[in-house]
């Protein structure tokens, strides 16, 4: 796959599955840039290993997501895209009597609000080109449930129902809008869940990973992020053209039970 001389934004790529995505862009030809709300010497020295190691053009740049503002800046600031993975992401687990209100904003704004402002500064881009891919990396969670993840539940439901809408609005115009919807991913926000997981639960860790995580998750192996950013390698390939307004699962066989 030949992605030279596209420009490829995608949110919450300096750790996890948005930095796993990003590499196999870049691995692909395509410029890079990376996003996150920290505005670190690393984060910066991030876009120049990615120049340096795969011989393309990449820049870092902050943006908090979790204000409408910053989410369009970030895409007029890259001087708009071809490529925009909708990626950053945060989760939170308690029960919905017990779900504070100010948590339940923050992902609604961040997992959902950010990819409906970031596409709406992309899409002029895209449309003056003629080509374009939005992939909004939603979640096994954007097409079934699970108890005392409500804020995160509707939000990736909700990214799955833009996602279809986006693509109704821009079929025929060459421009795409998908939702990959992974399984667990062991990353950060994984790591984070499990201290949650294993108070609600009453189990130690190994258990929590077994039994509740991966319980789900059929192949009860985690999901790499390298097989997430090869599928949104193959979404931007022209074999995937006619892909549009659909999700995708990377779950090892969670929706299918
Ligand atoms: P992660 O915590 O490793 O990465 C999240 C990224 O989002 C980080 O780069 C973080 O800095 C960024 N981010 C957080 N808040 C932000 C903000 N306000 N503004 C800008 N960037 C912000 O988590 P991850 O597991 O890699 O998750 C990435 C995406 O994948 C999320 O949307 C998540 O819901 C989704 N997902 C993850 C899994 C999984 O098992 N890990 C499964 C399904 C879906």
């Amino acid at each position: 796959m030949n992605l030279s001389g596209k420009r490829a934004i995608v949110t919450g790529s300096n750790s996890g599955i948005g930095l796993g995505v990003a590499e196999e862009l870049a691995k692909a030809g395509a410029d890079i840039v990376l996003n996150s709300f920290t505005n670190r010497d690393e984060d910066h020295a991030l876009a120049a290993e990615f120049a340096e190691k795969y011989g393309i053009k990449a820049t870092y740049i902050q943006a908090d997501l979790s204000q409408a503002t910053e989410a369009r800046a970030l895409v007029s600031k890259a001087g708009g895209c071809d490529i925009l993975v909708n990626n950053a992401g945060i989760q939170h687990v308690a029960p919905i009597d017990e779900f504070p209100a100010d948590i339940w904003d923050r992902i609604i704004a961040i997992n959902m609000n950010s990819a409906f402002h970031t596409s709406a500064v992309a899409l002029p881009f895209m449309r003056e080109k003629g080509w374009g891919r939005i992939v909004n990396i939603a979640s096994a969670h954007g097409l079934t449930a699970s108890s005392f993840k409500s804020a995160y539940v509707t939000a990736k439901h909700g990214v799955v129902g833009m996602t279809k809408t986006i693509g109704l609005e821009t079929a025929g115009q060459g421009i795409t809008c998908n939702a990959v919807c992974p399984g667990y991913v062991l990353t950060p926000l994984v790591e984070a869940q499990i201290p949650d997981q294993m108070k609600v639960h009453n189990m130690d860790r190994e258990t929590v990973i077994r039994d509740v995580m991966l319980e789900r998750q059929p192949s009860r192996q985690f999901v790499t992020t390298t097989q997430i950013g090869g599928t949104v390698v193959w979404l931007c390939s022209d074999y995937a053209a006619q892909v549009t307004g659909t999700t995708i699962s990377v779950d090892g066989g969670w929706t299918a039970l």
